[in-house]
């Protein structure tokens, strides 16, 4: 029998406001232990919690660029259970009553788009962190991290393989990251992922029993940790046995799923209205102008950098994969405007320096002084490859291409008798070598370019080269 994965993900993703969700504390990744902390992170008696009017903005942000029904009232639960990390007994979250629903994304698959449809959109706190220190036997809470603001993205059962999921995964990262509400971080955990894996008998319309494999923290770990699970599964199910409902964790260094607790010992997390905050009611205007603060997206934007631009489907996907690379190339285009060129230089040169998308925005070369580059090339100033020389140089030294191609002497050779001196000095070199390329060994006419290129060291002007030699040759 054949079987057929079926995937869902909760993803959680920390709204980057400068403080806390339901006190004025800070959010700073990275601060000393327990100093971004506040009797409301900590649920002192006698505090309350207020909510932090960004947090809505940026989840409401977050549900429309999702095509998420929006819900004027929602209302905070209270998640009761213990842990040293959550000193509160309770994590606020969203639960009967979330603020979105039913929302959608596509994703790219096998150069057709699948829309995957979100169940919901709720928002909650952070915990706090443990730190573990084995060898001395011990464990610290660092709770800079309780009470952080959080929106939990709970996809449908619709993802059908791990490239899927993590095609998902980067569509949600690129779109958070796009609307400015969340950085996307992984490694540090701003975005986090829950991943749902069942398998079913091929065309089969009954979902399988799942297995829940917590806080996954790459797009790597994701796709390995699916594949081991649809793996496990599968020979369970292959070989008589049941797949049983449970929540897993995965070993990156061995890669592989293993049991963290089955559903007997689930938590029941006694969900009840939370009395200290009162409903969330949010007016139609404030959502309008929500919704009018929100940029554009990478679909549409995909969209106009094919047909303002006319560029290629792939790179136009290429280039909106992240907001700084769309923008870096609509920047070097305000300074040389030549889409396709910009675009190439932009995927290859530039994209293969860069580590990080991050990075783009400090990038040495920027799209003003790759702009004043491509126009030397353009101009005749300088050949392609010289460019590419040049763009190295750049790199190294911080230079303007102008300074470089001035202070080098890489000014390519397009005075038409200087070069006719050279191909008639080459010619004279290589009898042999003409009378084969007379007989029909056409390959030798690179190998008379490449004379010239070695003698001008790549700067003479190559479509002037090739005149020349033609014009020789055929003597
Ligand atoms: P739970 O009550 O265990 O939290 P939910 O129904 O809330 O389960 O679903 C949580 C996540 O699990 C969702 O992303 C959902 O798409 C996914 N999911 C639910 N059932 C399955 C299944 N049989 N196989 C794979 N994923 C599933
Ligand atoms: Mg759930």
């Amino acid at each position: 029998m054949e079987f057929e994965p079926v995937i869902g993900l909760e993803v959680h993703a920390q709204l980057n406001t400068k403080s806390k969700i339901f006190s004025p504390t800070s959010t700073e990744f990275g601060g000393t232990p327990n100093s971004h902390v506040s009797p409301i992170c900590l649920g002192m008696p006698g505090v309350l919690p207020v909510l932090n009017k960004e947090v809505l903005q940026y989840a409401f942000k977050t549900a429309i660029a999702l095509n998420c029904e929006l819900h004027p009232r929602s209302r905070f639960a209270r998640k009761n259970y213990f842990y040293p990390d959550l000193p509160k007994g309770y994590q606020i979250s969203q639960y009967e009553e979330p603020f979105s629903t039913n929302g959608w994304l596509d994703i790219g698959t096998n150069g057709s788009t699948k829309r995957i449809n979100i169940t919901r959109i709720h928002m909650e706190e952070d915990a706090g962190k443990l730190i573990h220190d084995n060898p001395g036997n011990s464990s610290f809470v660092d709770l800079n991290r309780a009470g952080v603001p959080l929106v939990e993205i709970v996809s449908e059962p619709e993802l059908s393989s791990a490239e899927e999921a993590v095609e998902y995964m980067k569509k949600l990262r690129s779109i958070l990251r796009y609307i400015g509400v969340c950085d996307g971080n992984m490694e540090e955990g701003s975005l986090r992922c829950d991943v749902n894996v069942s398998v079913k008998p091929e065309g089969s319309d009954k979902l399988g029993t799942k297995a829940e494999i917590k806080n996954v923290n790459s797009f790597k770990y994701v796709q390995k940790a699916i594949e081991y699970e649809i793996k496990r599964q599968i020979l369970l199910l292959e070989n008589g046995e049941e797949v049983i409902q449970e929540t897993r964790l995965f070993d990156s260094n061995k890669g592989v799923t293993f049991s963290m607790r089955s559903k007997e010992e689930a938590h029941d997390y006694r969900y009840f209205p939370d009395p200290d905050l009162l409903p969330v009611v949010i007016e139609k205007e404030q959502i309008e102008e929500i919704r009018n603060s929100l940029p554009e997206l990478p679909d549409q934007r995909l969209t106009r950098f094919k047909e303002e631009y006319n560029l290629p489907e792939y790179d136009a996907g290429v280039l909106t994969s992240t907001k700084e690379i769309a923008d870096y190339f609509e920047d070097c285009l305000k300074k040389y405007n030549n889409p396709k060129i910009v675009s190439n230089w932009t995927m290859t040169e530039v994209l293969r320096e860069l580590k990080g998308e991050e990075d783009i925005k400090a990038f040495q070369i920027t799209p003003d002084k790759l702009g004043e580059l491509l126009i030397l090339i353009e101009d005749g100033t300088i050949s392609g490859k010289i460019a590419k020389d040049v763009f190295e140089d750049m790199l190294t030294s911080g230079k303007s291409a102008n300074q470089i191609v001035e202070e080098k002497g890489m000014k390519q050779i397009s005075d038409q008798s200087e070069l006719e001196n050279i191909v008639s000095r080459i010619l004279a070199d290589h009898p042999d070598e003409i009378s084969r390329y007379k007989a029909g060994d056409q390959k030798l006419m690179g190998f008379f370019v490449g004379q010239v290129m070695k003698e001008t060291k790549g700067k003479a002007n190559p479509k002037i080269v090739n005149e020349i030699l033609r014009k020789g040759l055929s003597k």
